[in-house]
Formats: C-alpha cells, sequence, structure tokens
C-alpha cells in the first residue's frame, strides 16, 4: 500500500512540477509519519523516504533511536520549550518556530550540544485563530529578533493552510507566504536566507508546488488515514 501510495504521490509531484516548469529536483517530499509505527516508516525508507516529519517529541525521539540514521528528521509540530533539549542534536530542521522564547530555548541548547539548527518561521497566513504560527504582518519584526542568535539559522518559511476539500481554496495562502519570504529575502538580513518553503498537505501538495514550495508535508497520502486514540 506504501510503496503505491508512495508512487502517486510522486508522479503527483513530478506533474506539479513540470505544469509550473520547476525541476523536480526542487521539491522535496517529507514524509509525515506521526502516529504511525516503525514498521510502516521502514517501508516508506525502502522505497527511498530519507525525510521524516514528526509533531511529537517523544515519537520522534523513539523513531529516531530505531531507524537507520541516515534519515532527515523534521520537527513539524508545535514545540514546548522545556522538550527542545531532547530533539536539537536529532533534527533536520525545526519547521514550527513561531516565537523569540522558543528560538532563545534552541539557541542555548544548539550552543550546548554544540550544533547548529536549521529552523523555519511558522506563519498563520490565514490568520486562524486555532492555528500556530506569527502573522505576516509580525513576521519580518520576529525574524529579525532571531537572526542574531547563535547556533540557529533561519531557512525559511513554513505554513498549514485551512482544511479544505477545494485545495485551490488555498492557493492565495501559498501565493501570500512565498511573497512573504520574496519580500523578507530582498532585505538582506544577517544570518536569514528565504530558500525553504515548507506548504502542502495531502490534500493541496500540488497547488503548493506550483506556488512555489520547496518542502510538502504528505503524511494521508502516503500511509494512510491515521487512528488517534481517545
Ligand atoms: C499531520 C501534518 C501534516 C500531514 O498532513 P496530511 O494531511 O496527513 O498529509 C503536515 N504538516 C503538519 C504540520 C502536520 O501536523
Amino acid at each position: 500500500m506504501i510503496r503505491e501510495n508512495l508512487k502517486d504521490v510522486r508522479n503527483e509531484i513530478n506533474k506539479a512540477c513540470t505544469l509550473s516548469g520547476r525541476d523536480e529536483k526542487s521539491v522535496e517530499l517529507i514524509a509525515v509519519s506521526k502516529t504511525k509505527p516503525v514498521s510502516e516508516l521502514m517501508e516508506a525508507y525502502e522505497c527511498g523516504c530519507r525525510l521524516f516529519g514528526e509533531n511529537k517529541v517523544q515519537e520522534l525521539v523513539d523513531k529516531y533511536e530505531q531507524m537507520p540514521k541516515d534519515i532527515k528528521w523534521h520537527m513539524i509540530g508545535h514545540l514546548q520549550r522545556n522538550k527542545v533539549k531532547y530533539i536539537v542534536d536529532k533534527v533536520a530542521m525545526i519547521h514550527s518556530v513561531d516565537s523569540l522564547r522558543l528560538a532563545e530555548e534552541i539557541s542555548k541548547e544548539a550552543l550546548k550540544h554544540q550544533v547548529t539548527v536549521d529552523i523555519l518561521i511558522e506563519i498563520n497566513v490565514a490568520c486562524e485563530e486555532s492555528k500556530f504560527g506569527v502573522t505576516v504582518a509580525d513576521a519580518e519584526a520576529l525574524i529579525r529578533e532571531i537572526a542574531v542568535l547563535p547556533g540557529i539559522r533561519i531557512r525559511g518559511l513554513m505554513t498549514v493552510a485551512p482544511y479544505t476539500e477545494n485545495a485551490e481554496e488555498n492557493r492565495p495562502y501559498f501565493e501570500s507566504l512565498r511573497q512573504l519570504s520574496v519580500d523578507i529575502n530582498a532585505k538582506n538580513i544577517d544570518n536569514v536566507n528565504m530558500n525553504v518553503l515548507s506548504m502542502g498537505m495531502t490534500g493541496d501538495y500540488a497547488v503548493a508546488i506550483m506556488e512555489g514550495a520547496t518542502h510538502v508535508r504528505v503524511g494521508t497520502g502516503i500511509f494512510g488515514e491515521r487512528q488517534y486514540a481517545l
């Protein structure tokens, strides 16, 4: 099942790249494996997946211990400051930085572990009350504050677009995230680059790619529906 799903997702990614005149290699697929057992992650690994996304610290650490070491782990979920220390030397990128206090904690732990941590700034493009992330209006100020912290490298932006049955409805949000990254890039802030645009999930990754996504985060489309314990 996972093998066929991955084939479909990769085809879809390639199609979106062709449609928008982009090189297929400019889009990275992050397999979002939250709630799924290691056996299923291994199946995806055997089909070539090397980027995995998790949204809980404990789960990420458990899977990190059990899975092959050439995997790049992406922390995509809300991160509590007191848990930063457990993952700072295990993740390739933290997608969900939306406050100075969190960034300061990451910086502190990065120095302690003698690593440099790549981070993305999470933007709440649709201004949804229920979502984490900084607003488009507040993004630049936050980025300027974080950029001076040691041990951290701002690599770009991330957003979780609204849930919708119609992916086209999210196109304007992806467009505004890309525009924001272009605007911020033009400010030439030291220690900040905007090479990464993490946007697009199972329901809308093709549209996100057409709007410039460099990293798509696909869970259900690869592993099937998630079952949450009640
Ligand atoms: C769960 C999750 C995803 C993947 O969602 P699907 O709709 O299953 O593809 C992507 N991004 C974040 C931040 C998530 O928490």
